[in-house]
């Protein structure tokens, strides 16, 4: 039975270890039982899964995750952890923790070994200073992947499952999207949390794409566009692309490009969509 997940316990676990919080790795440690349960039916778990948690802290959502799954492997960066995680889940056989960084670990080669290279499923309370690297980490590399369930910063959540024409529209949106269909599964405030954040947080799903929402001949140019777009976020398309460092189009090349696709030539990036940055993708490298 899980015994973490509320104030007492977890109170009762930090004295004994005499833990120290480490602002650095971003530790909030989940309180809150409705949240652990809002998050495991989001990653929709079942007898036959692999889990991949990252940042485990005392082991909280470990032994959540072991209840449902096949097996779960933690990987978790502070060594001080890890004699506590040692504790809470001697009871659960199906656990592997690892004491590395997760931006080290070969999870293309966990994914083999642990799941015959089967997609996996990734759950997490993530530590706040590294979600996008992290996310944009298993989404680039070669993880078999079915989703990612993941607590993140409120504010990093709408931006991910966001479209065009809010503020909150950028880069990020259209990576995840070109990825994984985004849904936000709950906002999580923070005394769900100990110490609470000085931000709101949110449960987000990303379910992988079987199949990419757009093609697009070379997506890296496209994302190497997108960028460029929205790091001159008020400038005009033709204006921002031009005087990218990384890409210094021309001009009259981008608004031949615009006019084939029937858009105005004062443009701004953020009034396009996926499929129109891969349009415009296509018609650039031309
Ligand atoms: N899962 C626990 C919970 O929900 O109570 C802890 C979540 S806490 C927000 C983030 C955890 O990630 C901390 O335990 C922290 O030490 C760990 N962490 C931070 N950076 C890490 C990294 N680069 N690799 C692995 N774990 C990391």
């Amino acid at each position: 039975m899980a015994t973490l997940g509320n104030p007492q316990e977890t109170i009762a676990v930090l004295q004994k270890y005499g833990f120290n919080f480490q602002k650095k790795f971003g530790q909030n440690f989940l309180i809150d039982t409705h949240v652990l349960d809002k998050i495991i039916a989001a990653a929709e778990i079942g007898p036959d899964d692999f889990v991949l948690e990252i940042g485990p802290g005392i082991g909280t959502m470990t032994q959540y995750l072991a209840e449902a799954a096949r097996e779960v492997t933690a990987v978790e960066i502070d060594r001080n952890l890890i004699p506590i995680l040692d504790d809470t889940l001697s009871e659960y056989s199906n656990v592997t923790v690892i004491n590395e960084d997760i931006l080290k670990v070969d999870i293309a080669a966990l994914a083999r070994e642990k799941n015959g290279g089967r997609p996996i499923k990734v759950v997490a309370n993530l530590p706040y200073y590294i979600t996008t690297p992290i996310i944009m980490g298993l989404f680039e590399s070669d993880v078999p992947l079915s989703s990612i369930t993941v607590m993140v910063q409120k504010e990093v959540a709408d931006r991910m499952q966001t479209g065009p024409g809010s503020k909150d529209y950028g880069a990020l949106s259209l990576a995840v999207q070109y990825y994984a269909k985004p849904y936000i599964v709950a906002n999580v405030p923070p005394n769900c949390f100990m110490p609470r954040p000085a931000v709101g947080s949110a449960v987000i799903r990303l379910t992988r794409h079987e199949k990419k929402p757009v093609e697009v001949k070379d997506a890296k140019f496209m994302f190497k566009l997108i960028r460029a777009s929205f790091n001159q976020r008020r400038k005009t398309l033709q204006n921002g692309l031009h005087n990218s460092g990384e890409l210094q189009i021309p001009k009259e090349k981008v608004v031949k490009a615009l006019e084939e696709m029937g858009l105005p030539a004062s443009i701004r990036g953020e009034k396009l969509d996926l499929a129109q940055f891969a349009r415009l993708a296509d018609l650039l490298m031309e």
